[in-house]
Protein backbone atom coordinates (compact mmCIF):
# COMPACT_ATOMS: atom_id res chain seq x y z
CA UNK A 1 0.00 0.00 0.00
CA UNK A 2 1.20 3.60 -0.74
CA UNK A 3 2.01 5.62 2.25
CA UNK A 4 -0.85 7.27 3.33
CA UNK A 5 -1.06 11.51 3.83
CA UNK A 6 -2.97 13.89 5.09
CA UNK A 7 -2.80 15.70 1.53
CA UNK A 8 -0.88 13.98 -1.61
CA UNK A 9 0.89 16.51 -3.92
CA UNK A 10 3.24 14.53 -4.56
CA UNK A 11 1.28 11.59 -6.68
CA UNK A 12 -0.98 14.57 -7.82
CA UNK A 13 2.21 16.73 -9.46
CA UNK A 14 3.65 13.65 -11.15
CA UNK A 15 -0.33 12.72 -13.10
CA UNK A 16 -0.10 16.44 -14.73
CA UNK A 17 4.28 16.85 -14.60
CA UNK A 18 4.01 17.34 -18.63
CA UNK A 19 1.76 20.33 -18.32
CA UNK A 20 3.44 22.11 -14.97
CA UNK A 21 7.24 21.47 -15.99
CA UNK A 22 5.88 23.17 -19.27
CA UNK A 23 4.11 26.18 -17.86
CA UNK A 24 7.24 26.89 -15.52
CA UNK A 25 9.81 26.76 -18.23
CA UNK A 26 7.43 29.32 -20.20
CA UNK A 27 7.61 31.60 -17.27
CA UNK A 28 11.61 31.05 -16.96
CA UNK A 29 12.04 31.67 -20.70
CA UNK A 30 10.10 34.88 -20.67
CA UNK A 31 11.48 36.53 -17.14
CA UNK A 32 8.09 37.95 -16.82
CA UNK A 33 8.07 37.03 -13.21
CA UNK A 34 5.98 39.84 -11.87
CA UNK A 35 2.87 40.58 -13.41
CA UNK A 36 3.55 37.88 -16.46
CA UNK A 37 0.83 37.41 -18.97
CA UNK A 38 -0.09 33.75 -16.92
CA UNK A 39 -1.53 35.99 -14.27
CA UNK A 40 -4.06 37.99 -16.23
CA UNK A 41 -4.54 34.53 -18.38
CA UNK A 42 -5.30 32.61 -15.19
CA UNK A 43 -7.47 35.04 -13.79
CA UNK A 44 -10.16 35.27 -16.78
CA UNK A 45 -10.43 31.77 -16.66
CA UNK A 46 -10.65 32.00 -12.79
CA UNK A 47 -13.67 33.99 -13.83
CA UNK A 48 -15.15 32.40 -16.40
CA UNK A 49 -15.06 29.11 -13.80
CA UNK A 50 -16.74 31.15 -11.14
CA UNK A 51 -19.10 33.48 -13.48
CA UNK A 52 -18.05 36.38 -11.95
CA UNK A 53 -16.79 39.90 -13.49
CA UNK A 54 -13.69 40.02 -11.93
CA UNK A 55 -10.90 37.92 -10.29
CA UNK A 56 -7.90 39.83 -8.95
CA UNK A 57 -4.87 37.73 -8.10
CA UNK A 58 -3.28 38.45 -4.92
CA UNK A 59 -0.15 37.28 -2.34
CA UNK A 60 -1.71 34.86 -0.16
CA UNK A 61 -5.39 34.09 1.50
CA UNK A 62 -5.15 36.27 4.16
CA UNK A 63 -4.22 39.22 2.10
CA UNK A 64 -7.10 39.09 -0.02
CA UNK A 65 -9.56 39.34 3.20
CA UNK A 66 -7.57 42.29 4.11
CA UNK A 67 -7.52 43.95 0.81
CA UNK A 68 -11.14 43.53 0.65
CA UNK A 69 -11.92 44.97 3.84
CA UNK A 70 -9.79 47.87 2.64
CA UNK A 71 -11.51 48.39 -0.58
CA UNK A 72 -14.59 48.38 0.93
CA UNK A 73 -13.52 51.51 2.91
CA UNK A 74 -14.19 50.07 6.33
CA UNK A 75 -13.15 52.56 9.45
CA UNK A 76 -11.49 52.21 12.80
CA UNK A 77 -14.19 50.67 15.57
CA UNK A 78 -16.14 49.72 12.83
CA UNK A 79 -17.69 46.11 13.62
CA UNK A 80 -17.12 43.00 11.66
CA UNK A 81 -19.32 39.29 12.25
CA UNK A 82 -16.92 36.29 11.59
CA UNK A 83 -17.43 32.63 12.98
CA UNK A 84 -15.09 31.56 16.53
CA UNK A 85 -14.35 28.03 14.32
CA UNK A 86 -11.91 28.26 11.84
CA UNK A 87 -8.29 29.20 10.77
CA UNK A 88 -7.17 32.44 12.22
CA UNK A 89 -6.70 35.05 9.01
CA UNK A 90 -10.35 36.09 9.35
CA UNK A 91 -9.98 38.01 12.86
CA UNK A 92 -6.13 38.83 11.73
CA UNK A 93 -7.04 40.88 9.70
CA UNK A 94 -9.93 42.75 11.47
CA UNK A 95 -7.82 43.32 14.22
CA UNK A 96 -4.72 44.60 11.89
CA UNK A 97 -6.96 47.01 10.09
CA UNK A 98 -8.11 48.77 13.99
CA UNK A 99 -11.90 46.99 13.06
CA UNK A 100 -13.40 45.34 15.96
CA UNK A 101 -13.86 41.41 15.23
CA UNK A 102 -17.83 40.26 16.69
CA UNK A 103 -17.11 36.70 16.74
CA UNK A 104 -19.89 34.39 17.25
CA UNK A 105 -20.84 30.46 17.44
CA UNK A 106 -20.63 28.23 14.76
CA UNK A 107 -23.79 25.97 13.43
CA UNK A 108 -23.04 22.06 15.11
CA UNK A 109 -23.63 20.33 12.19
CA UNK A 110 -22.34 22.18 9.09
CA UNK A 111 -19.52 24.07 11.50
CA UNK A 112 -20.59 27.01 9.65
CA UNK A 113 -21.56 30.22 10.94
CA UNK A 114 -24.95 30.32 12.41
CA UNK A 115 -27.10 32.91 10.80
CA UNK A 116 -29.30 33.32 14.40
CA UNK A 117 -25.88 34.33 15.80
CA UNK A 118 -25.15 36.98 13.43
CA UNK A 119 -28.24 38.31 13.95
CA UNK A 120 -27.95 38.62 17.76
CA UNK A 121 -24.23 40.09 17.65
CA UNK A 122 -25.12 43.19 15.06
CA UNK A 123 -25.08 46.42 16.66
CA UNK A 124 -24.39 50.15 15.46
CA UNK A 125 -21.42 49.38 14.72
CA UNK A 126 -22.04 46.71 12.51
CA UNK A 127 -20.40 46.91 9.06
CA UNK A 128 -19.69 43.84 7.44
CA UNK A 129 -20.55 39.32 7.95
CA UNK A 130 -17.43 37.71 6.94
CA UNK A 131 -18.89 34.08 7.02
CA UNK A 132 -16.21 31.25 6.19
CA UNK A 133 -17.25 28.25 4.03
CA UNK A 134 -15.39 25.84 6.53
CA UNK A 135 -14.08 22.78 5.22
CA UNK A 136 -15.68 22.81 2.06
CA UNK A 137 -19.36 23.34 2.60
CA UNK A 138 -21.19 27.25 1.92
CA UNK A 139 -22.72 28.93 4.92
CA UNK A 140 -26.35 29.55 4.37
CA UNK A 141 -26.16 32.31 2.14
CA UNK A 142 -29.35 32.71 1.53
CA UNK A 143 -29.96 33.25 5.31
CA UNK A 144 -26.62 35.57 5.77
CA UNK A 145 -27.56 37.63 2.62
CA UNK A 146 -31.21 38.36 3.82
CA UNK A 147 -29.62 39.65 7.09
CA UNK A 148 -26.92 41.81 5.43
CA UNK A 149 -29.98 43.21 3.41
CA UNK A 150 -31.61 44.45 6.11
CA UNK A 151 -29.11 45.69 8.18
CA UNK A 152 -27.37 47.20 5.16
CA UNK A 153 -24.20 45.33 5.93
CA UNK A 154 -20.99 44.24 3.30
CA UNK A 155 -20.45 40.45 3.26
CA UNK A 156 -17.31 39.32 2.64
CA UNK A 157 -17.09 35.63 1.59
CA UNK A 158 -14.18 33.87 3.32
CA UNK A 159 -13.97 30.39 0.51
CA UNK A 160 -10.21 29.71 0.85
CA UNK A 161 -11.70 26.45 1.32
CA UNK A 162 -14.34 25.86 -0.56
CA UNK A 163 -12.91 26.92 -4.34
CA UNK A 164 -15.38 25.45 -6.57
CA UNK A 165 -18.19 24.26 -4.30
CA UNK A 166 -21.79 24.93 -6.21
CA UNK A 167 -24.32 26.76 -3.70
CA UNK A 168 -28.10 26.07 -4.53
CA UNK A 169 -29.96 29.60 -4.04
CA UNK A 170 -33.75 29.47 -2.84
CA UNK A 171 -34.13 31.12 -5.86
CA UNK A 172 -33.13 28.38 -7.75
CA UNK A 173 -29.63 29.91 -9.32
CA UNK A 174 -26.36 28.02 -8.74
CA UNK A 175 -23.69 30.27 -7.32
CA UNK A 176 -20.00 29.25 -7.21
CA UNK A 177 -18.72 29.68 -3.79
CA UNK A 178 -17.43 33.11 -3.34
CA UNK A 179 -19.58 34.67 -5.64
CA UNK A 180 -22.31 35.31 -3.74
CA UNK A 181 -21.35 38.13 -1.33
CA UNK A 182 -19.89 41.71 -2.17
CA UNK A 183 -16.62 40.33 -2.12
CA UNK A 184 -15.40 36.83 -2.16
CA UNK A 185 -11.60 35.24 -1.38
CA UNK A 186 -9.68 32.57 -1.67
CA UNK A 187 -6.26 30.63 -1.27
CA UNK A 188 -4.06 28.45 -3.40
CA UNK A 189 -1.78 27.31 0.04
CA UNK A 190 -0.70 24.21 -1.40
CA UNK A 191 -2.85 22.18 -0.05
CA UNK A 192 -6.06 23.86 -0.73
CA UNK A 193 -8.73 22.37 -3.18
CA UNK A 194 -7.06 24.70 -5.70
CA UNK A 195 -3.56 24.60 -4.55
CA UNK A 196 -0.09 25.98 -5.79
CA UNK A 197 2.81 25.66 -4.96
CA UNK A 198 3.83 28.26 -2.74
CA UNK A 199 1.66 31.37 -1.54
CA UNK A 200 -1.31 32.47 -3.80
CA UNK A 201 -4.70 34.44 -3.58
CA UNK A 202 -7.61 35.48 -4.87
CA UNK A 203 -10.37 38.12 -5.24
CA UNK A 204 -13.57 38.24 -6.48
CA UNK A 205 -16.32 40.65 -7.38
CA UNK A 206 -18.99 41.56 -9.52
CA UNK A 207 -18.29 45.38 -8.55
CA UNK A 208 -16.13 46.65 -11.48
CA UNK A 209 -15.15 49.87 -9.19
CA UNK A 210 -14.23 47.89 -6.66
CA UNK A 211 -12.44 45.35 -8.29
CA UNK A 212 -10.64 48.32 -9.75
CA UNK A 213 -9.27 50.14 -6.51
CA UNK A 214 -8.96 46.64 -5.17
CA UNK A 215 -6.37 46.01 -8.58
CA UNK A 216 -4.64 49.84 -7.33
CA UNK A 217 -4.62 48.57 -3.66
CA UNK A 218 -2.81 45.21 -4.11
CA UNK A 219 -0.06 47.19 -6.21
CA UNK A 220 1.55 49.92 -3.75
CA UNK A 221 -1.70 51.99 -4.42
CA UNK A 222 -0.81 52.89 -7.48
CA UNK A 223 -2.80 52.96 -10.68
CA UNK A 224 -0.09 54.63 -12.52
CA UNK A 225 3.57 53.83 -12.01
CA UNK A 226 5.50 55.80 -8.87
CA UNK A 227 1.62 58.05 -8.67
CA UNK A 228 0.24 56.52 -5.28
CA UNK A 229 -2.93 57.71 -5.03
CA UNK A 230 -4.54 55.37 -2.00
CA UNK A 231 -1.96 53.70 0.92
CA UNK A 232 -1.54 50.07 -0.61
CA UNK A 233 -0.32 46.68 -0.21
CA UNK A 234 2.41 44.52 -2.44
CA UNK A 235 0.13 41.58 -2.75
CA UNK A 236 0.44 40.18 -6.53
CA UNK A 237 -0.03 36.82 -7.85
CA UNK A 238 3.02 35.26 -8.48
CA UNK A 239 3.71 34.53 -12.43
CA UNK A 240 4.81 30.98 -11.64
CA UNK A 241 2.07 30.14 -9.07
CA UNK A 242 -0.62 31.43 -12.02
CA UNK A 243 0.77 29.41 -14.33
CA UNK A 244 0.59 26.57 -12.31
CA UNK A 245 -3.21 27.12 -11.20
CA UNK A 246 -3.70 27.73 -14.95
CA UNK A 247 -3.07 24.32 -15.46
CA UNK A 248 -4.81 23.07 -12.41
CA UNK A 249 -7.83 24.59 -12.53
CA UNK A 250 -8.63 22.47 -15.80
CA UNK A 251 -8.85 20.06 -13.60
CA UNK A 252 -10.59 21.09 -10.28
CA UNK A 253 -13.56 19.63 -10.59
CA UNK A 254 -12.43 15.73 -11.02
CA UNK A 255 -10.30 16.97 -8.09
CA UNK A 256 -13.46 17.90 -6.08
CA UNK A 257 -15.34 14.91 -7.52
CA UNK A 258 -12.41 12.55 -6.04
CA UNK A 259 -12.25 14.16 -2.67
CA UNK A 260 -16.14 13.61 -2.90
CA UNK A 261 -16.02 10.11 -3.88
CA UNK A 262 -13.34 9.31 -0.78
CA UNK A 263 -15.80 11.08 1.29
CA UNK A 264 -18.31 8.92 0.26
CA UNK A 265 -16.85 5.64 1.22
CA UNK A 266 -15.80 7.19 4.89
CA UNK A 267 -19.56 7.93 5.13
CA UNK A 268 -20.81 4.33 4.27
CA UNK A 269 -18.10 2.99 6.19
CA UNK A 270 -19.01 5.11 9.36
CA UNK A 271 -22.69 5.11 9.01
CA UNK A 272 -23.41 2.42 11.64
CA UNK A 273 -20.79 3.25 14.00
CA UNK A 274 -22.03 4.70 17.42
CA UNK A 275 -19.47 6.42 18.34
CA UNK A 276 -18.84 8.67 15.39
CA UNK A 277 -20.74 11.17 13.65
CA UNK A 278 -19.95 11.86 9.81
CA UNK A 279 -20.02 15.50 8.75
CA UNK A 280 -23.44 16.77 7.36
CA UNK A 281 -24.37 17.98 4.49
CA UNK A 282 -26.71 20.52 3.85
CA UNK A 283 -29.51 20.94 0.61
CA UNK A 284 -28.35 23.84 0.11
CA UNK A 285 -24.29 23.40 -0.54
CA UNK A 286 -22.08 20.89 -2.61
CA UNK A 287 -19.56 19.88 0.38
CA UNK A 288 -16.14 19.53 -1.91
CA UNK A 289 -14.15 18.23 1.50
CA UNK A 290 -11.51 20.41 1.90
CA UNK A 291 -12.00 18.50 5.25
CA UNK A 292 -13.40 15.28 6.49
CA UNK A 293 -14.07 15.99 9.81
CA UNK A 294 -15.86 13.90 12.24
CA UNK A 295 -16.96 14.16 15.50
CA UNK A 296 -16.45 11.79 18.54
CA UNK A 297 -18.53 10.47 20.87
CA UNK A 298 -17.47 9.03 24.13
CA UNK A 299 -14.25 8.47 22.34
CA UNK A 300 -10.82 9.00 24.09
CA UNK A 301 -9.89 11.53 20.85
CA UNK A 302 -5.81 11.53 21.80
CA UNK A 303 -5.64 7.73 22.06
CA UNK A 304 -7.42 7.40 18.75
CA UNK A 305 -4.83 9.69 17.17
CA UNK A 306 -2.27 7.81 18.82
CA UNK A 307 -3.27 4.46 17.68
CA UNK A 308 -3.90 5.32 13.95
CA UNK A 309 -0.40 7.12 13.99
CA UNK A 310 0.84 3.94 14.67
CA UNK A 311 -0.54 1.99 11.84
CA UNK A 312 0.51 4.85 9.88
CA UNK A 313 -2.78 6.78 9.85
CA UNK A 314 -2.15 10.80 10.31
CA UNK A 315 -5.17 12.37 11.81
CA UNK A 316 -5.23 15.88 12.74
CA UNK A 317 -7.48 18.09 14.33
CA UNK A 318 -8.59 21.49 12.86
CA UNK A 319 -9.05 23.12 14.92
CA UNK A 320 -7.95 22.55 18.39
CA UNK A 321 -8.34 25.95 19.85
CA UNK A 322 -11.09 28.20 19.26
CA UNK A 323 -10.34 31.94 18.09
CA UNK A 324 -11.57 33.37 21.16
CA UNK A 325 -9.30 31.78 23.52
CA UNK A 326 -6.31 32.43 21.39
CA UNK A 327 -3.79 34.94 23.42
CA UNK A 328 -3.65 37.23 20.52
CA UNK A 329 -7.17 38.14 20.89
CA UNK A 330 -7.43 38.21 24.89
CA UNK A 331 -7.79 41.76 24.46
CA UNK A 332 -11.51 41.31 23.13
CA UNK A 333 -12.54 39.60 26.41
CA UNK A 334 -14.30 37.47 25.10
CA UNK A 335 -16.51 34.99 27.33
CA UNK A 336 -16.11 31.54 27.10
CA UNK A 337 -20.11 31.23 27.92
CA UNK A 338 -20.54 32.38 24.23
CA UNK A 339 -19.22 29.87 22.59
CA UNK A 340 -20.60 26.48 23.36
CA UNK A 341 -20.83 24.55 20.42
CA UNK A 342 -17.46 25.69 19.56
CA UNK A 343 -15.64 24.83 22.55
CA UNK A 344 -17.15 21.37 22.31
CA UNK A 345 -16.06 20.77 18.80
CA UNK A 346 -12.27 21.82 19.26
CA UNK A 347 -13.10 19.00 22.08
CA UNK A 348 -14.57 16.49 19.14
CA UNK A 349 -13.34 16.45 15.84
CA UNK A 350 -11.37 14.90 14.31
CA UNK A 351 -10.14 15.09 10.59
CA UNK A 352 -9.05 12.35 8.47
CA UNK A 353 -6.62 12.04 5.42
CA UNK A 354 -8.24 13.45 2.79
CA UNK A 355 -7.34 14.32 -1.04
CA UNK A 356 -7.63 13.84 -4.56
CA UNK A 357 -5.36 10.43 -4.62
CA UNK A 358 -6.82 8.27 -2.13
CA UNK A 359 -7.19 4.86 -3.31
CA UNK A 360 -9.94 2.05 -2.41
CA UNK A 361 -6.83 0.34 -0.51
CA UNK A 362 -5.95 3.03 1.73
CA UNK A 363 -9.34 3.75 2.48
CA UNK A 364 -10.13 0.57 3.63
CA UNK A 365 -7.59 0.19 5.89
CA UNK A 366 -7.91 3.96 7.31
CA UNK A 367 -11.68 3.16 8.35
CA UNK A 368 -11.07 -0.31 9.37
CA UNK A 369 -8.72 0.98 12.09
CA UNK A 370 -10.98 4.08 12.62
CA UNK A 371 -13.88 1.58 13.31
CA UNK A 372 -11.79 -1.35 14.97
CA UNK A 373 -10.81 1.33 17.98
CA UNK A 374 -14.03 3.22 17.99
CA UNK A 375 -15.33 0.06 19.10
CA UNK A 376 -12.72 -1.32 21.71
C1 LIG B 1 -6.01 28.93 4.32
C2 LIG B 1 -7.03 29.82 4.85
C3 LIG B 1 -6.88 31.22 4.86
C4 LIG B 1 -5.58 31.91 4.56
O1 LIG B 1 -4.98 31.66 3.38
P1 LIG B 1 -3.40 31.89 3.19
O2 LIG B 1 -3.25 31.80 1.72
O3 LIG B 1 -2.70 30.83 3.94
O4 LIG B 1 -3.10 33.27 3.69
C5 LIG B 1 -7.94 32.00 5.27
N1 LIG B 1 -9.09 31.45 5.69
C6 LIG B 1 -9.27 30.12 5.71
C7 LIG B 1 -10.57 29.58 6.19
C8 LIG B 1 -8.25 29.26 5.32
O5 LIG B 1 -8.44 27.94 5.38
Amino acid sequence: MKEIRMVDLKTQYEKIKTDIDTAIGEVIGSTAFIKGPQVKAFENELASYLNIKNVIGCGNGTDALQVSLMALGLQPGDEVITPDFTFIATIEVIALLGLVPKLVDVDKDTFNIHPDNIKKAITKKTRAIMPVHLFGQCSNMDEILAIAREHNLYVIEDTAQATGAVYHGNSGTNYKAGTMGHVGCTSFFPSKNLGCYGDGGAIFTNNDELAEKIRILINHGMKVRYYHDIIGVNSRLDTFQAAILKVKLAHLDEYNKARKAAADYYDKAFAHCGKIIIPARTGFSDHIFHQYTLRLKNTDRAKMQEYLSSKGIPTMIYYPVPLHRQKAFSYLGLKEDDFPVTVELCETVLSLPIHTELDQEQLEYITSHVIKFAEI
